[in-house]
């Protein structure tokens, strides 16, 4: 069995509790989700609509904000009844804060950042390595239950299958003694308000560390405007205000599946290509031929940027 452990923030469905369990339904074996919380019955509700075995409500007072001890706490208790085989984690900044603390305590594997899963006689689990220019099969070793987290958008939740009936919802109730909470949650950390939808665009054209200077992204905006574009960028661009955090692509910007998607000096990290990695066309620009974006390419250059921008727009306003 899969036990799958999504957020719960805003008690409302996110993405990447859509993506976890459309990971864990590639297994083929039963699926339970745990939903923990204060206020998030419609949350498991919801879920119990998926095609999942059963869905689990930790609800307790304490545990009504995030705290590592206090998710520990309940988790322990669960998995202990539960035995799950493997236990899944979106790979956000909450997981990454408890899951790692939660395998210490039950003594078991924990494989971080994974893209994949790879069936066969034993299960192993896909992640980058070295900035993306490698992906390594892990197999986890040791006993049952083992963690696994999961870049947001490795998996698409487009494929996620709908029980033919709801699934059961059971609450459990777990002992959590308040002298075990060491944290103390502060107000959530919200993301400032986009001025720019990129997830709308028909196409986009996106600029990396290849460009070097500021004054030269002017050339790419010349190339999005020839193309009736958006501008759109990775971190390190809007990292160093080039271009504006909202224009950025990717785990900790935004997700896009425009037409055309044209990469410049870009090189394909895997938190930009989860990001992109569902355009219809991708066009990359590089001048490392190995550089990991013509993986993800339908159209690769391998050349200079400053080369083929002005070629692309004479072709196109002449
Ligand atoms: P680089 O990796 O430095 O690549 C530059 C590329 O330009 C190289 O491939 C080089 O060959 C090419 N190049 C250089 N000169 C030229 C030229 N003249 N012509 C053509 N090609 C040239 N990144 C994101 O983009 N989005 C995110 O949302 C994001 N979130 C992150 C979240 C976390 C928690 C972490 C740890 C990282 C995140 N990153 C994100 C950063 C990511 O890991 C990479 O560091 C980043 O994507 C690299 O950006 P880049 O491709 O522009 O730069």
């Amino acid at each position: 069995m899969t036990l799958v452990v999504p957020e719960t923030r805003n008690s409302s469905l996110n993405r990447t509790t859509l993506e976890l369990i459309a990971a864990a339904q590639t297994l083929g074996v039963p699926i339970k989700v745990v939903v923990i919380g204060v206020g998030v019955e419609d949350l498991a509700r919801e879920i119990s609509g998926f095609d999942v075995a059963e869905v689990i409500v930790i609800h307790h007072a304490l545990l009504e904000s995030y705290t590592a001890d206090g998710y520990i706490a309940a988790l322990v208790e669960v998995i202990e009844k539960e035995s799950p085989d493997r236990i899944f984690f979106a790979h956000t900044y909450q997981s990454r804060d408890f899951a790692p603390r939660l395998a210490a305590k039950l003594n078991r594997s924990i494989v971080t950042d994974c893209i994949g899963i790879k069936t066969g006689e034993r299960t192993s689990f896909v992640r980058p390595m070295f900035q993306g220019k490698l992906h390594a099969d892990v197999l986890p070793l040791g006993d049952n239950p083992h963690l696994i987290t999961f870049q947001v958008g490795a998996f698409r939740s487009d494929k996620l299958i709908r029980g033919v009936a709801d699934a059961p919802v059971r609450h459990v109730d777990v002992i959590i003694e308040p002298e075990i909470i060491r944290q103390s949650a502060e107000a959530p950390f919200l993301e400032s308000r986009r001025k720019v939808d990129l997830s709308k665009a028909e196409r986009i054209v996106a600029v990396g560390r290849g460009i070097k200077s500021q004054e030269d992204i002017v050339l790419v905006q010349k190339l999005a405007q020839a193309l009736d574009a958006e501008i759109a960028a990775s971190r390190p661009i809007c990292d160093v205000g080039w271009l504006p955090m909202d224009r950025q692509v990717g785990s900790s910007g935004q997700t896009v599946q425009p037409k055309l998607y044209v990469a410049l000096g870009i090189s394909g990290a895997i938190q930009h290509l989860v990001g992109m990695k569902g355009s219809e066309t991708i066009v990359a620009v590089n001048k490392d031929k190995d550089a990991p974006i013509f993986e993800v390419a339908d159209y690769g250059v391998s050349g200079d940027l400053f080369e083929i921008i002005p070629a692309l727009i004479d072709e196109l306003e002449g």
